[in-house]
C-alpha cells in the first residue's frame, strides 16, 4: 500500500502524499494538512479508501452528516483534477475539481467548488457547490 501511487493523482507515491495524513490521523486524532488543497486530496483519497472516520472528521461540524455510505461494491474511482486553490485569508479557502468515477459501466463526474475553513489549526470541509 505504501509503494503504491497516490489516489489523488498528484503522480507521487501514497507514503509520500495522502498516506501521511490518513496516518497521523489514525495514530494521534490529528488533522495535519497543511492547507486546503492537501486536506481536499487526503479527502478524495480517503473516498477511495474508504477511510470514513477520516472523511467524518475531517467535515466541519456544522455540516457533518452523522455517517458516511462505504463505496458500493463495483464503484471504481478513476482520478482527480485540481483545477484551482484559491486561499482567501488564513481562515478561509476554496478547491475546484473535478473528481470521475465509474459505476456499473456509467461514467460518473463530480465538478465541484468546495469551500473550506481552517478551526484550531486544522483545515475542514465545510461546503460545496456542484457545477
Ligand atoms: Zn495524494
Amino acid at each position: 500500500m505504501k509503494d503504491m501511487p497516490c489516489p489523488c493523482d498528484s503522480r507521487l507515491k501514497y507514503a509520500q502524499c495522502c498516506g501521511p495524513l490518513h496516518q497521523s490521523f489514525a495514530d494521534h486524532d490529528l488533522l495535519s494538512a497543511p492547507d486546503a488543497q492537501a486536506l481536499m486530496r487526503s479527502r478524495y483519497s480517503a473516498y477511495t479508501l474508504d477511510l470514513l472516520d477520516y472523511l467524518l472528521a475531517s467535515w466541519h461540524p456544522d455540516t457533518r452528516p452523522s455517517s458516511l455510505a462505504p463505496n458500493e461494491p463495483g464503484l471504481r474511482w478513476l482520478g482527480l483534477q485540481l483545477k484551482k486553490h484559491v486561499q482567501q485569508d488564513a481562515e478561509h479557502a476554496s478547491v475546484e475539481f473535478v473528481a470521475r468515477s465509474k459505476l456499473g459501466g456509467r461514467a460518473q463526474r463530480l465538478h465541484e467548488i468546495s469551500r473550506f475553513i481552517r478551526v484550531d489549526g486544522a483545515w475542514l470541509y465545510l461546503d460545496g457547490e456542484v457545477s
